[in-house]
């Protein structure tokens, strides 16, 4: 290892790019302007016939655009050669950090070069163990110093991932405002609020009536009839613990009030809108227990 990284080392200080760059545009207005404009930037410095460009623009002045980059040097080439002869064939880009050594201004013309700044010795991180590669850009504007841009990547070899316990599903949060609901479940009970002041039923639980404000009310339990009011079907992303495609469902329940729960018992390209449902209770783990409902024509099977 400490001899491929004297061979490593070796390349500090060699240019990035197989010839100085040059800035596509003059330092512009239109160009500061839509900058400032996606960024929510409305500092007057940046407008007006005195405007500078934002610091923070030194790299948009160097980008190629649509129509490529300048090549890479033989050097850059050769140092990521052997990093992935090596087995570091992963990369991912860590920090950027920049100085700004003097303002930009309309008209102001880009030149710019970069070099490979230094290669770090064999470091472990979380993502794998492999080299940090600095390069540094030194921008001029009009030939003086303007600005430098370094750019840190870690070209690495990935960890090997333990194999991880089966994921579980996330635990509901159960706090004082809606621990009755999941003491319901506990005894296969659906229970639903219902206001002291007005009657009326609300769900999911909260501290407080929607439609009156009072902070009185009881429970009813809920039947468990309930038909498709919306759903979707889960494909992506994935998480763990839960196996796609699978059908979310919004059941609006017999007694009014809707709740977003699994359809289950019933393949996930069947459900419908409209499709009378039953609750049921789902054993996930030890610990969790989850309402869901499933078809309730007989056919579903996940009685
Ligand atoms: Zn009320």
């Amino acid at each position: 290892m400490t001899d491929l990284y004297e061979r490593l080392k070796a390349y500090e200080g060699r240019a990035t790019a197989a010839s100085p760059g040059v800035g596509k545009d003059l330092v512009n207005e239109p160009m500061i302007r839509h900058w400032c404009e996606a960024m929510g930037d409305t500092n007057p410095a940046y407008s007006g016939p005195d405007a500078i460009a934002p610091p923070t623009m030194l790299q948009a002045w160097t980008m190629g655009g649509l129509s490529g980059h300048s090549e890479r040097s033989a050097a850059h080439d050769e140092l990521f050669g052997l990093l992935d002869e090596a087995g570091y064939t992963s990369i991912v880009a860590t920090d950027c950090e920049q100085e700004y050594l003097r303002p930009l201004r309309p008209g102001d013309r880009i030149t710019f070069d970069g070099l490979i700044e230094s290669v770090s010795e064999l470091k472990t991180t979380k993502l794998g163990t492999g080299h940090f590669v600095t390069t540094r850009m030194d921008v001029r504007a009009d030939g003086e110093l303007a600005g430098t841009h370094r750019f840190r990547i870690l070209k690495y070899a990935p960890a090997r991932r333990k194999p991880k316990a089966a994921a579980r599903r996330p635990r509901p949060v159960i706090n004082r405002d809606n621990a009755g609901f999941w003491e319901g479940v506990a005894e296969h009970k659906l229970l639903i609020q219902r206001c002291g002041g007005c009657g009326a039923l609300r769900f999911p639980w909260l501290p407080g009536c929607g439609a009156c404000g009072s902070a009185e009310w009881d429970t009813v339990e809920a039947s468990g009839a309930g038909t498709v009011y919306s759903y979707v079907v889960m494909h992506h992303p994935p998480f763990p613990a839960f196996a796609p495609p699978y059908a979310v469902g919004l059941i609006e329940l017999a007694e009014g009030v809707r709740m977003v729960s699994n359809v289950v018992g019933v393949p996930y390209d069947k459900v419908r809108i409209g499709m009378p449902v039953r609750l049921d209770f789902l054993r996930v783990d030890e610990e969790l227990e989850l309402p869901v409902f499933s078809c309730s024509d007989g056919d579903g099977g996940a009685g």
